[in-house]
């Protein structure tokens, strides 16, 4: 489908500057999924006043993107050849916008909501119904705001039903979900206490999420989960439990290890079902799936069938150290064009310049002809710079002619087994490798063969937790505040490379790691970030040059070692950052020594100061804010004077997490972010929801 310009703005109520003539295919609300530019309208989201969509305006339109969205008061007058829709609140723009396009299909649309379960039961559905239907169905768990808009774009006159999720975190939100789903079947899932963030009970959150079915045919969702007191909308039901009124009542749960025999009463017949699973989520997720099958009008042994043959689903992108040194990115629970796009997002990012490999299968229902769809999986794969792709399924082959234009080099395989047989001859090294295949090819034997063996007990870190809570940190701050993220001591336990990696790309303007070595091993990695290091020796200073680290300062023996070091190789102005103790008594200068400093730094001149910065003792404490006031008096006194005598500008810098949000007077130029990146909140009050990084997990040895 495909919309002109001018009827978008239409219908988005935009007053619009077209310059030139312009179809749009492509929504984007990221610069950096682009798949096709000439296309694309790109709209400029967020709600911070200086760190939104609207910054990456420029770098949009030096890709080729012609076609903004934009609120009203942005000056276009740098962009002579883009068209621009002016509107008030360009979220709602792309929300009337999917809600329009919505409107213009008449196939049943399944609404899913609830607070487990969604992105399974929806995967599920997908998988027990795709045999009788061309199915739309959102990417991965596009559920949000943002997320429900972008997937409703993808509805075509090809497809026969939809399936989106939808999730909610405020009051409200489900209204306008709602007006874009425009839900034909209601599916609850399982509403357990998950989350009530945002609500004041779980009772008004799940009263929220039904707002999701006012129009549907027909309500799906279990008798005994619902708490008292919730009223369900008027439109026609179709429950399950164990209450004599569901519609399909059930009498008894048998467990076994791998799967659970259900005995229910259906249209007054009795029946029983066999699932392949024995944890009481997925028996859960089970039922919804049936009885939206059941409604559906498909008959019991065909449901019967088709369940025994469901699959566990995990969402999550996995990041694993593979062998000889490799990086193994394992996305192979489905693959479509618009996971695929996410996906190899996901791969530059952790992959920062070193050498990456896609190994990829055969699109399955793509409703795209192959010749359309390949050249767009080339598009996506050459604007990455993907260095290898190894193509699997007869699809790729015969097009083959195509899909070689993919990367540097490309290889063709009519089946898993045929690479299997063959993957000896790459000889896979120090590579970013993902591998993106529809279950049926079963590209968890290739993982098996390039993971490293994996012990029992493993740390798991959630990088997408990480992003988060770097940017709801950035919320708290002025738009021109820096932040300098901690990765120091192993980035908190939870791996330095990959943890620094995200925090690049999400935009953190600076480092910091405790050992030069650790600054070793990032630029080694790829990091360009500045990257300041805490302790500095004597024996490190030729490394921490040839690598571009930036030393702490903080005393006159360092400052006279490093001096000397740096006469003797005829270096100026190298850049380091000045640490004055205030009260941690850890290491600094002290705030007396500072005439004494910057006098030498003026006369040396074989050092450039970037920063100035003191640690703060105990800024979460509130019986302690007289003393973190003091510190606070103490470090301006200081900075202030060597300001005066160095004459120049630098950064200056005390706040840590906690004092990010409990000492705003404290930002200054840069903060720096600590513990609360890993998703420890060191206060009790709130003020920043985080999520958390890192989980244990081992195995039980014996019971
Ligand atoms: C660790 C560290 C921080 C971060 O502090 P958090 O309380 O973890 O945010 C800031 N500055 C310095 C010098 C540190 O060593």
């Amino acid at each position: 489908m495909s919309y002109p310009v001018e009827q978008i703005a239409n219908i988005i109520n935009a007053s619009a500057t077209l310059r030139v003539p312009a179809t749009i295919r492509y929504l984007l609300t990221d610069t950096r999924q682009i798949i096709e530019a000439e296309t694309s309208l790109f709209f400029a989201l967020g709600n911070h006043p200086v760190r939104n969509g609207h910054q990456f305006i420029a770098t949009a339109y030096k890709s080729g993107i012609k076609n903004f969205v934009v609120t009203n008061t942005f000056n276009t007058a740098n962009y002579p050849k883009a068209n621009f829709l002016k509107v008030k609140n360009t979220l709602l723009a792309l929300q009337q916008l999917a809600a329009f396009h919505r409107s213009q299909f008449n196939y049943p649309v399944i609404g899913i909501t609830g607070s487990n379960g969604k992105t399974i039961v929806k995967e599920w559905l997908y998988q027990l119904l795709q045999k009788d239907w061309n199915i739309i169905r959102s990417p991965r768990s596009y559920n949000s705001q943002i997320g429900v808009p972008l997937s409703i774009w993808h509805m075509g006159s090809q497809h026969q039903l939809g399936i989106f999720e939808a999730g909610i975190s405020l009051p409200g939100e489900m209204q306008h979900l709602q007006t874009i789903i425009v839900p034909t079947i209601g599916i609850l899932t399982s509403v357990g206490d998950a989350h009530n963030e945002g609500f004041s009970s779980l009772q008004e959150k799940i009263q929220e999420k039904l707002l999701l079915f006012q129009q549907v045919a027909c309500l799906i969702y279990c008798v005994d989960d619902l708490p008292k007191g919730i009223t369900l909308p008027e439109v026609p039901q179709f429950s399950w439990g164990n209450d004599e009124h569901a519609t399909l009542q059930i009498q008894q749960f048998t467990y076994h290890t791998k799967k659970t025999e259900i005995r229910f009463v259906y249209n007054r017949n009795e029946g029983t079902l066999v699932v392949p699973f024995s944890d009481k989520a997925s028996v859960h997720n089970v039922l919804t799936c049936l009885c939206s099958l059941l409604y559906l009008k498909l008959a019991i042994p065909v449901i019967q069938e088709r369940i025994l043959q469901l699959h566990p689903i995990d969402m999550r992108m996995q990041l694993k150290k593979g062998i000889q040194d490799c990086t193994i990115i394992n996305d192979s629970y489905s693959n479509d064009i618009d996971s695929l796009a996410i996906a190899l997002d996901y791969l530059q990012q952790q992959a920062a310049g070193s050498k990456t490999t896609v190994i990829l299968s055969d699109f399955l229902e793509s409703g795209l002809p192959a010749e359309n769809l390949y050249h767009k999986v080339v598009h996506l794969l050459r604007q990455k710079n993907i260095n290898r792709c190894i193509a699997i399924g007869a699809n790729s082959m015969s097009n083959k002619a195509i899909l070689k234009q993919a990367a540097e080099e490309t290889y063709f395989f009519i089946d898993t087994a045929q690479f299997l047989n063959e993957w000896f001859r790459f000889s896979f090294q120090s590579e970013f490798i993902l591998l993106k295949g529809a279950r049926k090819y079963a590209f968890e034997q290739i993982a098996a063969l390039l993971e490293q063996q994996v012990h029992e007990t493993i740390l798991e870190v959630n990088l997408s937790a990480l992003a988060h809570n770097l940017r709801a940190y950035q919320q708290l701050l002025n738009p021109t505040t820096k932040t300098m993220a901690m990765v120091k001591a192993f980035g908190y336990g939870s791996g330095s490379v990959e943890v620094a990696k995200v925090l690049q790309f999400y935009g953190t303007d600076y480092l910091a790691v405790a050992y030069i070595d650790e600054g070793v091993t990032l630029r080694k990695a790829g990091i360009a970030l500045p990257i300041m290091v805490m302790n500095v020796e004597e024996n490190g200073f030729n490394a921490l040059i040839e690598h571009s680290l930036e030393p702490e300062i903080f005393s006159f023996q360092l400052y006279h070692r490093f001096h000397r070091f740096l006469l003797e190789q005829g270096i100026e102005k190298f850049p380091v950052h000045i640490k004055v103790d205030t009260g941690m008594h850890r290491l600094g200068f002290e705030v007396s020594e500072a005439v004494q400093l910057a006098q030498q730094l003026v006369s040396n001149n074989t050092m450039w100061v970037k920063s100035v910065f003191s640690h703060l003792a105990s800024a979460e404490n509130p019986a302690q804010d007289f003393f973190t006031q003091a510190q606070h008096l103490q470090f301006l006194n200081f900075s202030d004077t060597l300001q005066n005598i160095l004459n120049y500008k630098f950064i200056r810098h005390i706040a840590n997490s906690a004092a990010i949000v409990r000492h705003s007077a404290m930002h200054h130029e840069m903060v720096r972010l600590g513990i609360g990146l890993y998703g420890v909140n060191s206060l009790n009050e709130q003020g920043v929801t985080l999520q958390t990084v890192a989980a244990l997990k081992t195995t039980i040895a014996q019971i």
